[in-house]
């Protein structure tokens, strides 16, 4: 999956539209400190489904609305919407909108989808809110300092893995609850006999 083009709006210090395009290769963010660097990554793992405020470096979620400065208020909605393209060239657009009071709502080209598919999505195609792709400040020092189960977790993001834990959660749920209801049949039939 290759990320096309950033768009964001509220988020953070980012109080006008801001429209950015991520051309192929690697791509660094440079600029003065206080600019908005670490914001702009911010912005990619929030769109991606981040669900921590302290990752994002706040204390709740809805944190990441423009607060306001001396000369302009505060926004009630951030938002911020990733434009991609799959390895078959296929495009998809992912939006991600929080309003103060109501919380997160995403959109996956344009349809109403719940944080949970979006970050199947991202983790099957090996990418996501913590893909080691994404290398933030002391991101390097963490990973030389990670513990081993700590290291599996980003080599299986990296191997595009990481999805099938959650779909195995899930399974294992339903499998739980199907065993539940087959007791309670068992109970109800023994009695009928
Ligand atoms: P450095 O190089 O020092 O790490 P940086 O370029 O990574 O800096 P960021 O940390 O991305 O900069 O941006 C920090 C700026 O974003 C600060 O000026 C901070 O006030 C502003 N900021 C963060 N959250 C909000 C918010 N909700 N509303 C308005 N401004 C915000």
């Amino acid at each position: 999956m290759r990320f096309r083009r950033l768009r964001l709006s509220g988020f953070k210090s980012f109080v006008e539209p801001a429209d950015l395009l991520i051309e192929p290769g690697l791509t660094g963010v440079v600029g003065p400190n206080g600019c908005g660097k670490s914001n702009l990554l911010e912005a990619i793992r929030w769109v991606m489904g981040e669900s921590s405020a302290k990752s994002m470096r706040g204390a709740g979620m809805e944190d990441v609305i423009f607060a306001g400065t001396a000369t302009r208020p505060a926004r009630s909605f951030a938002e911020v919407v990733l434009s991609t393209e799959t390895d078959a060239g296929q495009e998809m657009e992912v939006t991600r909108r929080i309003e103060r009071g109501a919380g997160s709502a995403y959109r996956l080209n344009g349809r109403d989808v719940r944080a949970k598919d979006v970050s199947l999505v991202f983790a099957d195609a090996a990418t996501g809110a913590h893909s080691p792709a994404l290398v933030s400040q002391g991101r390097i020092a963490a990973v030389i300092a990670a513990k081993p189960t700590e290291r599996r977790q980003m080599l299986e993001e990296a191997a595009g893995i990481a999805g099938l834990h959650v779909r195995r959660k899930d399974a294992e749920q339903k499998l739980r609850a199907t065993e539940t209801n087959l007791a309670r049949l068992d109970d109800l039939l023994s009695q009928l006999d």
